[in-house]
């Protein structure tokens, strides 16, 4: 990478080259080199300065900076973005058949909203952000994709551990009121539509069949889980 940043400057001295790189010797630190040509002759001799710098803390911000912008406030879940990006790359690995989409989408969410205003309604996303955590394996990727969306990647799993996941949530939840005040609770359901991934489908694809598994829960009635 050096090597080749030297001679990039060299070819066109118009514009500097800067390059990040670890150093072997020195693999914790985030180095960044400048390549600035000082002087060319008529010969074509170069005088090049290089400038070395240790960017180890600039790059940890910008990791934290990264890793903010992929995380739901108040759910402390993966955002649209930060779901996105990481089901693309367990769909880029996985095997034929093992990994399952599940969107999910809480119940009559907007009459929780109305009749008991929006506080209110954010205390039932956090508690069933959490009871997806609490339920789900580590390895599981759980997101919140808005409103009162929710979507979740099981890799490694056959079609009946998915459906018995799902079951298992949307009943954990229909048996778990959510605590509003000392001594006011309410009870929420929710709906959850899967989809199995197949060799060549991309997320798009995956996603419009679990949301069509979803609609048809939707349809079924609710608080209950369809494979597509
Ligand atoms: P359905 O069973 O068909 O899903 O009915 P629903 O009432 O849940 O319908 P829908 O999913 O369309 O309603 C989502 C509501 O969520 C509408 C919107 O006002 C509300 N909402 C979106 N984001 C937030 C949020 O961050 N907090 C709260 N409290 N409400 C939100
Ligand atoms: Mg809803």
């Amino acid at each position: 990478k050096l090597a080749s940043a030297f001679k990039d400057v060299i070819a066109d001295d118009s514009f500097d080259q800067a390059i990040e790189f670890i150093a072997p010797y020195n693999p914790r630190h985030w180095r960044e080199a400048k390549f600035r040509v000082l002087e060319a002759d008529q010969l074509a001799n170069h005088e090049v300065v290089i400038t070395v710098q240790d960017i180890t803390d600039r790059k940890q911000r910008e990791g934290e900076l990264v890793a903010q912008a992929h995380v739901d406030d108040m759910t402390g879940l993966l955002n649209r973005a930060g779901f996105t990006d990481k089901a693309q790359r367990q769909i880029a690995h996985a095997r034929d058949g093992d990994l399952y989409l599940v969107m999910i989408d809480v119940d009559r969410f907007k009459l929780i909203n109305d009749n008991l205003g929006h506080a209110s309604g954010d205390a039932v996303l956090t508690a069933i952000a959490q009871q997806m955590k609490s339920h789900l394996r580590s390895d599981d990727t759980i997101g919140r994709l808005g409103g009162d969306e929710f979507a979740i990647i099981l890799s490694h799993v056959d079609k009946d551990q998915a459906y018995e996941a799902c079951n298992r949530l949307v009943a954990s939840v229909a048996k778990t009121p959510v605590a509003l005040s000392k001594d006011k609770s309410v009870n929420v359901n929710i709906s959850c539509g899967m989809a199995r991934w197949h060799r060549g489908e991309n997320l798009e694809k995956l996603k419009h069949n679990a949301d069509m598994a979803l609609y048809e829960a939707k349809r079924r009635g609710r608080n209950t889980a369809v494979s597509a």
